[in-house]
């Protein structure tokens, strides 16, 4: 295999006469030359050895065996004896040795990796050639061995780092002192959309142009200079002229031996992440079903008007709206139609406000606006009033006209708060306050405000105790016929018997139970209720024709209405004929076509229907004649006023007059003396109902006032 005479283990003699060429005649200086070569020999850097081809030493000098970890040469060659097996790591080795040698007679720069004496694994490269005899046979090899160890490590740092250079997803560029791209990474060259070669050895051309002032190149290499390094942002653009958003950094690295410094250059695309960065932030900070900044943003945003009116001494208004019914419209056209009204509710404030002022969504169906212009406590309500006028006109939604008014609270500060916490809140119980108001719906925040609305939050929470304790209670308010003064029916009013406050009345519960979800079950019972007691009525012989129940407008939306009717109808056993119900033109008024289909299938149940509280809605002619009801009850502040002012006894004969030509029958609600009695039967009303008769009372006294004589 190797080509060589199989060695014997050479004889100390034999040695000493392979050796001999070394001892050479003294030179004509005198020096013996044999000395000069011995000194060459022992004071090498390099390790220096003869070994016989099958793998023994024969002579190394000490270089070598200090780079083997012997303690002397002849250390080595006692304990190395066997150089396949104990010297290379890969045994191998030394039979590719072996053959480069056969082959060439000489190798070059062969590398291996080897133990030290301490088993320790080195790299060493060795050049060795072959001694042979006159004949031509391999007497034995000499060679030359060097650690490289270090370099190896160097080049595996540098293979390392070359791959890091080629992978990395950051763009790098080697630039000399004078500006010229040295070199590029492929990550660079996909930013930029160039090959390294249009790149390399020209000048660098990294930034857009147009994007940055003169002063920003000289900036860096001024931070470069003096810091020893620069990162920020930049406009770039790549080949196909397309501009990004780069980080760049620049480090300096200066040459070790020489003043020369070469810059790397490092440039990553943020375009994206910029992009990201910023609908993060704008799913932070913006509502995104209407556009509109959120709580969040409004809050941040109030805060720094604040500040500036502070500083400018002057003051801002806040005002907060909620939309009445927007409940109701999302329970009956559906999520989607509520959506898009607030969008559209959203577009409509932004245009009925000015530039200057921030319109935000705070949730649900709440907005907020501050007026940095609107600092005394007209401009607030003024702004309240255009709003409310821009909200008259109907907005269209799935083909058809939805009347949406905001009730708006107002705060300024700073009078109101000096948070803007504080603003946002105190708007909001002002506007809670506006909500009760009946014709003007807004009100500006007053500090009494927060003991109602600290009282509404305790009341809330009682509300839903009271339903499980069955704190509530039906009263019955009979109706009068307006002839014979008989009671012809009763109007079932539901009252709260609370444990500390005693007798709550409706006007303070139902809002709350609307809002708070409590009022489907609410209805229900007070339907169930009244229906059997109807029916106990009967049973006890007491005639009463029928009874009235009022339904809240979040109920007459309810899908389930018909169907919860429907089962208490059943469930009673009562004549349908023999139960009214009653509803507001407000609860009809939402969706009129909706609110007819509803009051059909009611009807077709057999069970009377009667509008509340009448004339004080904005109902048209248009829809009263297509709505299929069968009274109407005549709201009590026409008859309150009645002795004193003509108008209102005009305005009672023209309802009346109206509700005849309709055909419904006619109910005189809140009648409480006999003067208006007097002027209504000059009008053709049919029945009477108020305190005049009776207030409403317990079933039992309701009972007993129908037997009191004057009504049988
Ligand atoms: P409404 O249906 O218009 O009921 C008539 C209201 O006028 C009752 O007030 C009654 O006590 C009061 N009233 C009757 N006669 C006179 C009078 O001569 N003078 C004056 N000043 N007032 C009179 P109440 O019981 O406080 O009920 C207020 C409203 O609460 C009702 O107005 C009705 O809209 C609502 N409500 C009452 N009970 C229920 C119920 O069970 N369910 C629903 N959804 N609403 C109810
Ligand atoms: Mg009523
Ligand atoms: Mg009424």
């Amino acid at each position: 295999m190797t080509g060589g005479p199989k060695g014997e283990a050479l004889t100390d003699a034999s040695r000493q006469a392979e050796i001999r060429p070394l001892r050479a005649p003294s030179n004509d200086a005198g020096i013996d030359l044999e000395s000069q070569y011995r000194s060459i020999f022992e004071n090498a850097v390099e390790g220096i050895y003869q070994t016989t081809i099958d793998g023994q030493y024969i002579r190394v000098n000490p270089a070598l065996a200090q780079i083997y970890g012997f303690a002397s040469p002849a250390d080595l060659i006692v304990n190395l004896t066997d150089i396949a097996g104990q010297l290379y790591v890969d045994p191998t080795r030394r039979d590719d040795f072996k053959q480069a040698m056969a082959e060439a007679g000489t190798v070059r720069d062969f590398e291996a990796q080897v133990y030290r004496a301490d088993r320790s694994v080195i790299w060493i490269t060795e050049n060795a050639r072959c001694v042979r005899a006159p004949d031509g046979a391999i007497l034995y090899y000499e060679g030359t061995v060097e650690d490289i160890t270090r370099r190896k490590a160097d080049e595996e740092n540098i293979r390392l780092l070359a791959t890091v250079f080629d992978s990395v997803g950051e763009g790098i560029l080697i630039v000399d002192g004078d500006l010229v791209v040295k070199a590029v990474n492929p990550a660079y060259e996909a930013i930029c959309g160039l090959d390294a070669a249009a790149l390399v050895n020209r000048p660098l051309d990294l930034l857009a142009k147009g994007f940055h002032d003169n002063s920003f190149v000289p900036a860096i290499l001024h931070d470069v200079e003096t810091h020893g390094h620069w990162s920020g942002e930049a406009t770039c653009q790549r080949r196909n002229g397309e501009f990004y958003l780069a980080a760049l950094s620049v480090y300096v690295v200066r040459g070790r031996e020489d003043d020369t410094s070469q810059m790397i250059v490092t440039c990553t695309d943020i375009t994206f992440r910029k992009e990201q960065e910023h609908r993060i932030w704008h799913h932070a900070n913006f509502d995104l079903l209407t556009e509109l900044p959120n709580r969040w943003l409004m809050t941040e945003r109030l805060q720094q008007h604040m500040l500036r009116a502070a500083r400018k001494r002057t003051g801002l208004a806040v005002l907060f709206l909620d939309l009445n019914g927007f409940k109701q419209i999302n329970d009956s056209l559906g999520h989607q139609a509520g959506d898009e009204l607030l969008r559209l509710v959203a577009r409509r404030l932004k245009a009925c406000t000015r530039l200057s002022d921030a319109v935000g969504r705070l949730g649900g169906d709440e907005f907020l606006i501050v007026a940095p212009d609107a600092t005394d406590a007209h401009g607030g309500a003024h702004l309240a009033e255009k709003i409310l006028y821009t909200f008259a006109d109907p907005f269209r939604l799935a083909d058809r006209e939805i009347f949406c008014v905001p009730a708006i609270g107002i705060t300024y500060y700073p009078e109101h708060g000096s948070t803007a916490d504080d603003l946002i809140r105190n708007a909001d119980v002002a506007m809670y306050e506006a909500k009760r108001n009946r014709g003007r719906p807004f009100a500006t925040f007053a500090p009494q405000m927060l003991e109602v609305s600290a009282r509404r939050l305790e009341v809330e929470h009682d509300l839903h105790r009271a339903f499980e304790n069955r704190e509530f209670v039906l009263y019955y308010q009979p109706k009068v016929d307006a002839h014979t003064g008989r009671v012809v029916g009763a109007e079932a009013l539901v009252r709260w018997y609370h444990p500390k406050r005693g007798i709550v009345p409706p006007s303070e519960f139902i809002p709350l139970a609307e809002e708070c979800g409590l009022i489907t079950a609410l209805g229900e019972w007070t339907l169930r209720e009244a229906c059997e007691q109807l029916t106990k009525w009967q049973a006890e012989g007491i005639p009463i024709a029928s009874v009235s129940v009022n339904l809240s407008p979040r109920q007459f939306v309810d899908a389930s209405l018909i169907s919860v009717v429907q089962r208490i109808l059943q469930q009673t056993a009562i004549d349908p004929a023999c139960l009214e119900l009653e509803l507001t033109e407000g609860a009809m008024s939402v969706d009129i076509e909706k609110a007819i289909f509803t009051l059909q299938s009611l009807k077709a149940l057999g069970l009377r229907l009667s509008i509340d509280d009448f004339g004080t809605g904005y109902s048209s002619l248009t829809y009263l004649k297509r709505l299929p009801v069968d009274v109407v009850k005549i709201d009590q502040s026409f008859v309150r006023d009645l002795e004193d002012h003509t108008a209102d006894s005009k305005i009672i004969a023209a309802i009346i007059g109206l509700a005849d030509v309709l055909g419904f029958d006619v109910v005189a609600e809140g009648v409480e003396t006999e003067k208006q009695v007097e002027i209504l039967r000059l009008t053709r009303c049919d029945v009477f109902q108020g305190y005049l008769y009776s207030r409403p009372v317990t079933a039992s006294q309701f009972a007993a006032f129908t037997q009191a004589p004057a009504n049988r």
